[in-house]
């Protein structure tokens, strides 16, 4: 075997999450060879179009690496697999539990599309593609080097990214050229994942790929996370009281297990009244994967036994929505930016045709979701909650959005521009407001790269 030439020279690929949060799959070309950091899926786009542009690829990647197991970074595997078999992937042991949940989640609801709506290239893949692609996954811990299977070694690092249970940055050795690929990253410590953690002191990075999801977000008028569960324990508190219940719209990944933790420790303080807390499937069953590697935990973290929380019924029967109504609860369900025909969506489409209930939302909301719809129309603006079905127009005022993001801060994510000090900043997941301002104040002498779906960039070590 002889040593990989230098990789002085490396180009970029976004096949998807360029110049967008969507569909995040970045190939790596580097030395005759190619690799895919993330493999996504984009949660606003159905059929084909929500696939990263495999069309681009002219041959085979030789490898994939997943950072976290949010879709948006490896929804695509399974088809992946489909168009080239035997390819390795990588992932932290907590994601790679996090996929075989996820990935079979996703052939559930895509036959579940197909049969309601009609559309037929679903689902994408089979649960039998999603088992054939996890075999080609190996797991490495944090910090733990390892060498992708490729006929050139290369060597490949996990680090602690916060966010969510098994999330990932991924710091890539090539001969002359380090890259350090953030993924999602957090700073700041949530009630059950810490924060992420810096790279070694010594390591040199040539080039940074940073996420940039908050980078249109002025957060000098931040409240801290304490403060935002005292306002949101203060709103749900008074819903409650009056009779009526709350919805919080969270992903099933992350936000589900932090939220219903947190709602329960405000119920043992006294802050809100103790009614049920309803939580369903998908967040059910990751919450037991939190169990499982409770040792990536916050050292002090409490996660409640799952058995405290109720399970939500089937919500596409009215019947059953109108019936859990009737009493002051607590939903804690999917999906966190509230797209049509999802958990969330339909029991809010029953709640704001009343008056006395909350909904509060915890999580980015991109621009054009029924989420961001119904947190800034005015009342009686008729909204569509299933596609296919009546407009239902608003008359519930109490619609609010808290700030529990999992992703760093604008400051944070300057803050890690210059403690890394790579000589290709390279700005990616964000929309275009975002990633301006990342690429205009942390970019500073440095070469700044943000690419479009499709666009090639060349980084020089
Ligand atoms: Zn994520
Ligand atoms: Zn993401």
């Amino acid at each position: 075997m002889t040593p990989m030439e230098s990789c002085k020279r490396v180009n970029l690929c976004a096949l998807g999450g360029g110049g967008e949060v969507g569909a995040n799959c970045f190939e790596l070309s580097f030395g005759g060879h190619q690799i895919l950091l993330d493999c996504g899926t984009h949660p606003k786009k159905e059929g084909e179009c929500s696939l990263p542009a495999f069309d681009l690829l002219n041959r085979a990647p030789e490898a994939y690496i997943i950072t976290h197991g949010h879709v948006d970074h490896c929804g695509a595997v399974p088809y992946l697999a489909r168009m080239y078999p035997g390819v390795h992937g990588y992932a932290t042991p907590p994601t790679a539990r996090i996929m075989d949940r996820m990935l079979h989640n996703s052939v559930s609801v895509m036959e579940m599309i197909a049969k309601e709506r009609g559309i037929a290239e679903y689902p994408l893949f089979e649960h039998c593609d999603v088992g054939y692609a996890l075999r080609f996954l190996e797991s490495f811990n944090y910090r733990e080097p390892f060498y992708l299977n490729m006929a050139d070694p290369v060597e490949v690092q996990f680090i602690e990214a916060g966010h969510v249970l098994g999330a990932a940055s991924v710091l890539i050795r090539l001969p002359d050229h380090t890259i350090f690929y953030t993924g999602d990253i957090c700073k700041r410590k949530q009630a059950l994942i810490g924060g992420y953690k810096p790279l070694d002191k010594d390591t040199q990075v040539d080039t940074l790929i940073i996420e940039s999801t908050q980078g249109a977000a002025n957060d000098e008028t931040y409240r801290t996370y304490r403060e935002e569960i005292a306002h949101l324990g203060e709103a749900v508190g008074q819903v409650l009281l009056g009779g009526g219940s709350a919805l919080i719209p969270s992903f099933a990944l992350g936000r589900t297990q932090e939220m219903v933790n947190i709602l329960a420790d405000l119920q043992e303080q006294g802050i809100i009244p103790t009614v049920p807390i309803y939580t369903a499937g998908m967040g059910r069953a990751i919450y037991e994967l939190y169990k499982l590697f409770s040792d990536h935990l916050m050292p002090h973290a409490t996660l409640r036994p799952l058995d405290q929380f109720e399970r939500l019924g089937d919500v596409w029967n009215p019947a059953v929505v109108e019936k859990l109504l009737r009493r002051p609860c607590i939903i804690v369900a999917t999906s966190g930016m509230m797209i049509e025909n999802t958990p969330s969506a339909l029991i809010a489409q029953q709640m704001v045709q009343q008056t006395q209930h909350g909904i509060f939302f915890v999580g980015y909301l991109d621009g054009d979701t029924l989420g961001h719809k119904l947190l800034h129309s005015p009342a009686g603006t008729p909204l569509q909650f299933q596609l296919n079905r009546p407009f239902v127009a608003k008359t519930l005022e109490n619609i609010r959005q808290f700030r529990f993001s999992a992703h760093a801060t604008r400051s944070e994510l300057a803050a890690v521009v210059e403690r890394i000090n790579p000589k290709n900043v390279v700005y990616i997941h964000g929309d275009p407001e975002a990633l301006g301002w990342m690429e205009q104040n942390t970019g500073n002498g440095r070469q700044t790269f943000v690419p479009t779906i499709g666009q090639t960039i060349t980084l020089e070590a």
